[in-house]
């Protein structure tokens, strides 16, 4: 046995080896994410006028800039507990199967029901809601994880959940609406007649199969209208990245025990919040000049927000009823082709992840889907987990590095996020495995309108 081997294939954690804080990227940041604004004044969202729309002790985390360590409740701990720490797996399969000399780990969060890495901040956010003596919570889903999440974490806490749901997703997936009405939440398809903005998109685009952007406002007019209920989000928001920095930290203590220190780190990139959260310890290194590390984040060439968009502010939703971030962005507007089949769909990029790779500090590549369903292929084929494709995206980057690796004999150790599982998925996998499967990649003049639309600020 070589003194490589010595390394598990899976790298577990005990129970008090789990992160007691989180950690908050934004206090090592020189340059801050600019701030939220109001649409109307164009100034700084202030605390109460968030907390019209968000829980309190979660506007509080959302503004704060400089706490590095945000203590997490024991309460949060605790549900943590039920599945987490989550394993850091060796890919010593998938490396045999590309014969690299690359050393490739995956930190996998699909170990839930929800299948994703979700779960990690919709029990936080539903923690708070609770707190707050609230009744209920609504929120949008896209490809249904963050839903299935947040209903999950509100059963246990005893609140009720409201969710909107992208029409075309409740269509494709009913068994993903099934799991969260069974842990009790409504599901709802969005553009819905139910309230005032989704009667107006319907009205302006009939047929329309729904948008996140578009389910956002539904889901934050719905809040408005009832008593003791708030808005949750699941990915984007500042507060977001910092519950989802129990990766990262997890992933660092891991890689520590056994004295590996990565030069690559990649994660897929939706609105930002897994990357986020994976990166951020090991960015707080490198922003404090203790190690250096080159970090990736993987986009769809479809919908190619930090690629190819515009580093503006924006509305995070369609029918503009939420704040402006300023982010890497695509417009409000844009949505991807019809064909685009592997999630990370939104249309803008959580503010941290933009600053950061605004000062480039971190890189953005995009790949395209066919390519990203044949690493999928690959991987589930060797190491046995079934992938969402939203994290083949990070599968495929991975892939392609250790490849590289193998052209010049380099032993880099990389470090991916495996997000979550894809059983919910099976309608783009039978797409890909019928090879009905195309890559659309816009082109200038598709993206334009989306970048027109963009408000002059
Ligand atoms: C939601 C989701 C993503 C993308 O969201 P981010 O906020 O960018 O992390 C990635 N993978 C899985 C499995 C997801 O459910």
């Amino acid at each position: 046995m070589s003194e490589e081997m010595k390394i598990p294939y899976k790298i577990y954690l005990e129970e008090d080896e789990m992160p007691r804080d989180w950690y908050n990227v934004r206090a090592d940041m020189t340059k801050k994410p600019a701030p939220l604004l109001n649409p109307g004044t164009g100034q700084p969202m202030t605390a109460a006028e968030l907390e019209g729309v968000f829980c309190a002790d979660l506007v509080a985390q959302e503004l704060d800039n400089d706490t590095r360590l945000i203590p997490i409740p024991d309460e949060i701990r605790d549900f943590y507990k039920m599945y987490r720490p989550s394993p850091l797996v060796r890919a010593y399969c998938l490396e045999k199967k590309l014969d690299t000399p690359a050393k490739i780990y995956y930190k996998f969060e699909g170990n839930n029901t929800s299948g994703s890495h979700k779960l990690n901040s919709a029990i936080a956010q539903a923690y708070y809601a609770k707190k707050q003596g609230l009744k209920g919570v609504t929120t949008e889903t896209g490809a249904g994880q963050w839903g299935t999440a947040l209903s999950m974490a509100c059963a246990y806490l005893d609140l009720d959940c409201r969710v909107y749901m992208v029409k075309v997703s409740y269509e494709q997936k009913p068994f993903r609406r099934e799991v969260m009405r069974t842990y009790g939440a409504s599901v709802t398809p969005s553009p819905s007649m139910t309230t005032e903005i989704g009667r107006k998109i319907l009205a302006e685009h009939p047929g329309t199969t729904g948008s996140l952007g578009c389910a956002i406002s539904e889901a934050v007019e719905d809040a408005l209208s009832r008593d003791g209920y708030r808005y949750v989000l699941g990915s984007v928001l500042n507060q977001v990245l910092l519950h989802q920095s129990v990766i990262g930290l997890e992933t660092m203590t891991a890689l520590k025990k056994y004295g590996i220190k990565p030069d690559m780190i990649i994660g897929c990139a939706g609105g930002g919040s897994n990357l986020g959260g994976l990166i951020s310890p090991f960015m707080g290194e490198k922003l404090r000049g203790e190690a250096d590390y080159d970090i990736v984040a993987v986009e769809p060439a479809s919908c190619p927000s930090l690629t190819r968009g515009k580093y503006a502010y924006d509305f995070c939703d369609t029918g503009k009823v939420c704040p402006l971030a300023k982010m890497y962005t695509l417009g409000s507007g844009f949505i991807p082709s019809p064909n685009h089949a592997g999630g990370l769909r939104y249309h803008g990029m959580s503010p941290i992840i933009s600053e950061l790779y605004d000062q480039g500090l971190m890189r953005a590549i995009s790949v395209e889907q066919t390519a990203v369903f044949e690493a999928a292929e690959l991987f589930a084929r060797v190491e046995g987990i079934l992938p969402a494709p939203e994290s083949s995206h990070a599968i495929r980057a991975a892939i392609d590095e250790a490849l590289r690796c193998k052209e010049t004999g380099e032993e880099k150790t990389i470090v991916f996020g495996l997000t979550g599982t894809g059983y919910f998925d099976m309608v783009a996998y039978e797409k890909f495995n019928n090879g009905e499967m195309n890559d659309y990649i816009p082109t200038d003049e598709d993206l334009q309108p989306g970048f027109d639309s963009l408000p002059k600020i």
